[in-house]
C-alpha cells in the first residue's frame, strides 16, 4: 500500500470536522479500514491510488471517496499448444544449441503487448541431458522455454496430457529452467507447497491468479505418493481451488486441457467442467488439447457473472499436417475491475482473436503468422479460410473481434 502522497494530519483532522460521515483519514480507492473485508474484494493486494483523485477527495465539498469509480485495467493474452515435435527441434538446431525465438517472430508484437500472456507448454522440456523425443512420449530442449520468454509470454501452463512423457525428472528439469528463467508455471508442481502456492501477477491494480488442470496423462499413472506433479481434472478440487484463488486476487484464470482430439466443437464434458469453473468464481478458462480451434462462448453464472470461456485455441506451434491443426490463434481480452462504495467489480471486455497459421515447408522453415499474412503457396484459397474460422469462432459470441490490431 502506497503511503507516501496521503493526506497531512492537518487536512485529515479538517476533513473529519466537515465530513463527520467520514470515519478517517483513508486513502482514497481503498476500503474502509473497520469495515470487514467483502467477499468480492481481495485482502488489500497493493491496490494503487489513481492519480487523479488523490487531491480531490480531501477537499470540502467532495464526494466522500467511497462513492468514487475508480477504473483499472489490464488486457490478458492466450494462445494453445506448443508441442514441439522432432521436425521442429531439428529445424531450431544450431551450432551452439537450439534456437525457437524466430519462429515466434512474426506474432512476438501480439504477445509482448499484453500485459500478461499465457501458452500451454504441451510437451515438457526436459532438456538434451535426458535426451530429445517425439510421439508419442515428448522431450524437448530447455531453448523452448527461452523463446517462450523471448516472446512475452508470463505464464506456461503445464498441465496437460503429455506432462509425465518422460517421467518425474523431466517435470523437475522443466520446473527449474522456469523458475530460473523468471516465468510462472502452474499445473505441475515440484512439492505440495509448491502446489499450494497459488500462482499470482498484479498488472495495473488488477490481481490475477492462475490454475491448471488437465483430464489425464495418456495412461501414465500420477505417483501416488506425487500427486502434485499433474495436476487432474476433478470438479470438487476445481470448485475448491477456484473459490481459494477468488478470495486472494481479483480475476481467476482456469485452463483446461480438455475435450476430443481433432473435435470442432466442445463435449458436454467439456462446457460442464468449463461451467464447474465459471461458477466457482473464475472469470477466463483458457481451452485447449483438441489441437483444432473450438469457438468462445460467455457462460451467465447462478450469481449473476458472465465469465469468457474458449474452448480450444488449437496448435500455436505442432507438427501436424492438416489445414485445421495448423491454424490456431491468439486471444484477447481486456480486464476491467471497477471500485466503487467499497464494492469491486470485474468485467471481462473487448473479446478479440487473431488466427495463426504453422507455417513450414516439408517439415522445416517453421514459424508462426497471422493467418492473414499466409502465403498462397501455404495456404490456398486462405480468404476462404479466414471466413470460415471467423464464423466458427464467433459462433456462440458474435462480438467476438477477428484479426484487428
Ligand atoms: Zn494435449
Amino acid at each position: 500500500m502506497k503511503n507516501n502522497s496521503g493526506p497531512s494530519i492537518l487536512t485529515c483532522i479538517l476533513v473529519l470536522l466537515l465530513l463527520v460521515t467520514v470515519a478517517g483519514c483513508k486513502q482514497p480507492g481503498t476500503a474502509e479500514p473497520s469495515s470487514p473485508p467483502q467477499t468480492q474484494t481481495p485482502p488489500s493486494p497493493g491496490l494503487p491510488v489513481p492519480e487523479q483523485t488523490s487531491e480531490n477527495d480531501t477537499k470540502p465539498g467532495a464526494p466522500a471517496p467511497d462513492e468514487q469509480e475508480h477504473v483499472y485495467k489490464a488486457s490478458l493474452a492466450a494462445v494453445g499448444d506448443v508441442l514441439i515435435h522432432s521436425s521442429i527441434y531439428k529445424d531450431a538446431h544450431t551450432a551452439a544449441g537450439y534456437d525457437f525465438r524466430p519462429m515466434f517472430g512474426p506474432v512476438k508484437r501480439y504477445i509482448e503487448e499484453a500485459d500478461i500472456a499465457l501458452a500451454n507448454q504441451e510437451s515438457m522440456i526436459g532438456g538434451v541431458e535426458l535426451g530429445l523425443s517425439d510421439y508419442p512420449r515428448f522431450n524437448g530442449p530447455y531453448e523452448v522455454g527461452d523463446a517462450l520468454k523471448d516472446a512475452g509470454f508470463d505464464v506456461v501452463n503445464l498441465a496437460n496430457n503429455h506432462t509425465l512423457d518422460r517421467g518425474e525428472q523431466a517435470v523437475e528439469n522443466t520446473i527449474r529452467h522456469y523458475r530460473e528463467l523468471g516465468l510462472l508455471y502452474t499445473g505441475a508442481y515440484v512439492s505440495e507447497e509448491d502446489r499450494g502456492q497459488l500462482r499470482t501477477i498484479e498488472k495495473n491494480g488488477i490481481r490475477f491468479g492462475f490454475l491448471s488442470y488437465t483430464y489425464g496423462t495418456n495412461g501414465i499413472p500420477v505417483p501416488e505418493q506425487k500427486p502434485y506433479l499433474v495436476s487432474l481434472i476433478d470438479a470438487d478440487t476445481i470448485r475448491k481451488d477456484v473459490a481459494k484463488a477468488r478470495s486472494q486476487t481479483d480475476v481467476v484464470v482456469v485452463s483446461l486441457h480438455f475435450g476430443q482430439e481433432y473435435v470442432l466443437m466442445p463435449s458436454d464434458s467439456q462446457k460442464e467442467i468449463a461451467r464447474v469453473a465459471a461458477e466457482a468464481g473464475a472469470a477466463i478458462v483458457i481451452g485447449h488439447h483438441p489441437h483444432v480451434l473450438q469457438p468462445a462462448e460467455w457462460i451467465d453464472t447462478s450469481e449473476g457473472g458472465k465469465t469468457f470461456v474458449i474452448y480450444s485455441l488449437g496448435n500455436f506451434i505442432a507438427a501436424q499436417d492438416g489445414t485445421r491443426e495448423r491454424i490456431g490463434g491468439i486471444v484477447r481480452l481486456d480486464v476491467v475491475k471497477t471500485v466503487k462504495g467499497g464494492s469491486t467489480r470485474i468485467e471481462i471486455k473487448q473479446p478479440s482473436f487473431i488466427p495463426t497459421w504453422i507455417h513450414m515447408v516439408d517439415w522445416r522453415k517453421y514459424k508462426i503468422e497471422p493467418l492473414r499474412d499466409v502465403e498462397n503457396e501455404q495456404l490456398p484459397h486462405a480468404d476462404d479460410v479466414r471466413r470460415e474460422i471467423a464464423d466458427h469462432m464467433k459462433l456462440w459470441m458474435p462480438e467476438l473481434r477477428m484479426d484487428e490490431g
